[in-house]
C-alpha cells in the first residue's frame, strides 16, 4: 500500500494545510480515508475518481466538508464522459440529516453505503474494518489490511476508548492518531480528543511499528506534538501534507 497525507489539521485549513485526509493505493484502487477541508485539491482531475473509494470516518465538518467537490466534479466529468466509475461514498448513518444531505445530493455521480462497527468492507486487495470510537458523533477508528500489512487511523477520539483502539491497532504497521491537544494546556485526561501523550501511550500499548500524528491546531507549534508523544513511544513522525509513506 501507498499512503500519501493530503490534510493533518483541525478545525479549518489555512494556506499550506488541509483538514484530515488520507489517500491510500493499492494497485488499481484508492481509498480516500477521510475528506476534509482543502483534501480534494490533493487528487489528479478526473484519473483519480474513476478508481476512487472515499470513506468519512464521522460526520463533523472538518472530516467531511469536500465531499462535496468530489461530488460535484463526478457529475460533472461524466456529464463529459470523462468518468465512467461512480465514486464509492461511506459515510456513517448518524446524524442522519447530514447523511441524507450527502447521500440526496443530485449532482453527484456516486454511489453510496453505510458503515458500521461490524463492517467489512472490500476494496481491490485492501479490507477494511471498524472500531467505534467515543467522541460526540457517531466516530470511526478504521484499519486498512493488504497483503498481511496494516494502517491503522484512530479519527477522533476521546481517551476513554483508549482499550478498544488498542485492541484494534494490535501490531499495526502504521497507526495515524490523532492528537489534538498538548498536555501542557491542562486538558482533563477524558476529553472528546487525544493529547499527544494519550497517542503515545496508545501506540505503546498496541505495539504499533510507527506512530504518524495528526489533526493538530493550527497555531501551534507542531514540533511539540512530536516531542510529547515520544515521552511514551520513540517512533513518532508527524503528518504532512504531500508525504508519501510505503507500507510492504
Ligand atoms: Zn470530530
Ligand atoms: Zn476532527
Amino acid at each position: 500500500m501507498k499512503l500519501k497525507v493530503l490534510g493533518t489539521q483541525s478545525p479549518y485549513n489555512t494556506k499550506r494545510h488541509n483538514c484530515p485526509g488520507f489517500l491510500i493505493q493499492e494497485g488499481e484502487n484508492l481509498l480516500m480515508l477521510d475528506c476534509g477541508s482543502g483534501t480534494h485539491k490533493m487528487l489528479r482531475y478526473p484519473n483519480d475518481l474513476q478508481k476512487l473509494s472515499v470513506i468519512i470516518s464521522h460526520l463533523h465538518r472538518d472530516h467531511y466538508n469536500d465531499i462535496y467537490n468530489l461530488q460535484y466534479a463526478s457529475f460533472v466529468f461524466h456529464n463529459q464522459k470523462r468518468c465512467n466509475n461512480a465514486i464509492n461514498i461511506y459515510v456513517p448513518k448518524t446524524p442522519i440529516s447530514i447523511n441524507e444531505d450527502i447521500k440526496l445530493e443530485s449532482n453527484s455521480f456516486a454511489e453510496y453505503h453505510d458503515i458500521s462497527e461490524n463492517a467489512k468492507i472490500n476494496i481491490g486487495n485492501m479490507e477494511v474494518t471498524f472500531c467505534k470510537t467515543d467522541h460526540p458523533v457517531e466516530t470511526y477508528a478504521i484499519k486498512v489490511t493488504s497483503k498481511g500489512k496494516n494502517i491503522v487511523y484512530t479519527s477522533d477520539t476521546s481517551f476513554s476508548a483508549k482499550e478498544k483502539i488498542i485492541e484494534f491497532a494490535k501490531g499495526a504497521d502504521l497507526l495515524i492518531c490523532e492528537a489534538s491537544l498538548l498536555e501542557e494546556y491542562g486538558f482533563p485526561e477524558i476529553n472528546s480528543h487525544l493529547t499527544a501523550r494519550q497517542a503515545g501511550i496508545i501506540a505503546k500499548e498496541a505495539k504499533v511499528k510507527e506512530l504518524m500524528l495528526t489533526h493538530l491546531w493550527p497555531e501551534e507549534n507542531a514540533r511539540k506534538y512530536v516531542k510529547e508523544a515520544k515521552k511514551e513511544f520513540k517512533k513518532v513522525v508527524l503528518a504532512k501534507e504531500g508525504k508519501n509513506k510505503k507500507i510492504h
